[in-house]
């Protein structure tokens, strides 16, 4: 490389607008660097490496006023109302799940792939400059082990725009106070920027109303929320709790818990062997015990696009109430959680472009308002003396403690980065982007993809028999390319097509063909099976 990394320090800016324009030089010289192809790669040839009770459910869904009709077959019940949000409200032809079909079952190759040009869209989307977009991520411009950094490792974690670390930066050098408490003015502006904070989350996802928007430390946390407080209070012996074999560990131990405190039994939805969800089988397992449905948008191991407008429709039908996993799907598709009808929905900042430690559990008003605190402590409080506490309504009820408020402003960022680029645009962009890495990968001697759903995101799991997982994580690592090898705590998931780990690559909307056809050559340069 020609272009030296300059240390953490030197790119200290002396204003925001300076350090902009430096990332973007940067970004641009490293770039170039790398289309060039950097020295060793010219030539094609490797380069040595240098990295309780059932109480309240009954009646929350009248029978009968869901116009699905349980499960005979469960057919597709109708797409349900629009509403306002990030782009996903809206029916027929501008469904950006359209983007996602990727293969028709049994088709080979792409050649049923409509081109994106073809596919319609909601609204003209402008054209999307990745090269533009990159430039507002200054980790994605580094040398690792002497090769450009390739990051395709998204579905673990995503790096953060300019714009994020700025918005956190300045939060402590400028607004750091604590929230709600002291009359002062820096505790004011702190307090008002975690609830904008509070206010762009709810518009990003589309919610009715703020009051809806917990602020918790992740997915992870939102689901152990979600059992320790709903299944606590409805969930009981031999009450059922349906998740399905895709899931993430988060949105499986949480549950297995509660059925170790309640006796509430847990059961699986099946799934083939694209890694789509069985819907019938779904539907059959929704029975009378069953007291929530809890399931992912979509699979962090296989990339599986769940049909969760169908899978609400269908629980809610039974009068069951369903919690999704977001986790996988805000960073990559538009989601509106009254469009949805969910009564849960989940995800992780550090997913979609923000801080790590700061999260989101949106919740129905109708479900917040029955269920008990979660953690005790501060902020969660109206009175308290030793006979007795009473607590605010919510959300301050379930967010006991100083929370994380520079994370929230972070996310507050993120979310407006990722809505100025827009989710359809970025939907259009890496469905392009997926459809094209599954061929290029198809190249690669002995590659066997895993999760091969016809609606898939971001994500392309393979195994390449004969050479174990890990083995794969590190030839690519030598080359600068980031992704990962292993269980992606999805063991069940991951084990349902006979194997212990994968390779993984995840896609962003800040990857490119050319990375892609870096991580083909790459591949290629393994020894054949
Ligand atoms: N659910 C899904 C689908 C995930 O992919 C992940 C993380 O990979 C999680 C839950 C857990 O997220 P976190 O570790 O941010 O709590």
């Amino acid at each position: 490389m020609t272009t030296s990394i300059p240390r953490p320090d030197a790119l200290a800016p002396t204003s925001p607008e300076a350090g902009t324009a430096l990332i973007a030089q940067l970004a641009k010289e490293l770039y170039a660097e790398f289309r060039r192809g950097s020295p060793g790669t010219a030539d094609g040839k490797e380069v040595p490496a240098g990295t309780g009770t059932s109480e309240g459910l009954a009646g929350a869904y009248p029978t009968g006023a869901n116009p699905v009709t349980p499960p005979v077959h469960p057919g597709v019940p109708p797409a349900t109302s629009s509403a306002s949000g990030n782009g996903a409200a809206g029916s027929g032809a501008d469904r950006v799940p359209a983007f996602y079909f990727l293969h028709e079952p049994g088709a080979v190759g792409l050649s049923r792939v409509p081109a994106i040009a073809h596919v319609p869209s909601p609204s003209p989307t402008p054209v999307f400059d990745v090269e533009r977009v990159r430039s507002a991520f200054p980790a994605l411009h580094q040398a690792v082990n002497g090769r450009p950094l390739i990051w395709l490792d998204n579905a673990a974690t995503t790096h953060k725009p300019q714009a994020v670390i700025d918005a956190t930066s300045q939060f402590y050098r400028r607004d750091n106070s604590n929230i709600h408490r002291a009359a002062h003015a820096l505790a004011a502006r702190a307090t008002d920027l975690y609830e904008a904070g509070r206010e762009k989350v709810q518009k990003f996802l589309g919610a009715a109303d703020a009051r809806e928007i917990v602020f918790v430390r992740g997915t992870t946390e939102a689901i152990n929320l979600v059992a320790q407080t709903f299944g606590r209070k409805f969930i009981g012996a031999g009450d059922e709790i349906l998740l399905s074999t895709m899931e993430h560990h988060a949105n499986i131990v949480p549950w297995q818990l509660l059925a170790e405190q309640t006796g509430a039994v847990i059961r699986v939805a099946p799934i083939n062997d694209r890694g789509e969800l069985i819907l019938e089988q779904f539907a059959a397992l929704l029975g009378s015990r069953t007291r929530l449905v809890s399931i992912t948008h979509v699979a962090n191991a296989l990339g599986t696009v769940n049909p969760v407008e169908q899978i609400i429709a269908l629980a809610h039908a039974h009068g069951i109430p369903v919690l999704v996993d977001g986790a996988q799907s805000v960073p990559h598709l538009p989601v509106n959680v009254q469009a949805l009808d969910a009564d849960f929905f989940v995800f992780s900042g550090h997913k979609i472009f923000g801080p790590t430690g700061i999260g989101v559990l949106y919740g129905q008003s109708k479900w917040l308002e029955q269920l008990p605190p979660y953690q005790g402590g501060g902020n969660m409080i109206r009175d308290v003396t030793f006979a007795r506490t009473t607590y605010q309504s919510h959300p301050q009820k379930f967010e006991a403690g100083t929370p994380d408020i520079a994370g929230v402003v972070g996310l507050g960022a993120a979310l407006d980065y990722v809505q100025g680029l827009g989710l359809p645009a970025i939907a259009a962009y890496e469905h392009e982007l997926l459809a094209h890495a599954t061929d290029a990968l198809a190249s690669v001697p002995g590659l066997r993809p895993i999760g091969t759903a016809v609606n898939k995101a971001s994500v392309l799991s393979f195994v390449i028999p004969g050479i174990p997982a890990e083995d794969v994580g590190r030839h690519l690592d030598k080359h600068g390319i980031a992704v990962r090898s292993g269980h992606h705590c999805a063991q069940p998931a991951v084990r349902r097509f006979g194997l212990e780990s994968t390779v993984r690559p995840s896609l962003a909307f800040y990857n490119t063909r050319e990375e892609v056809h870096e991580l083909v050559r790459v591949l290629q340069l393994l020894p054949k099976p």
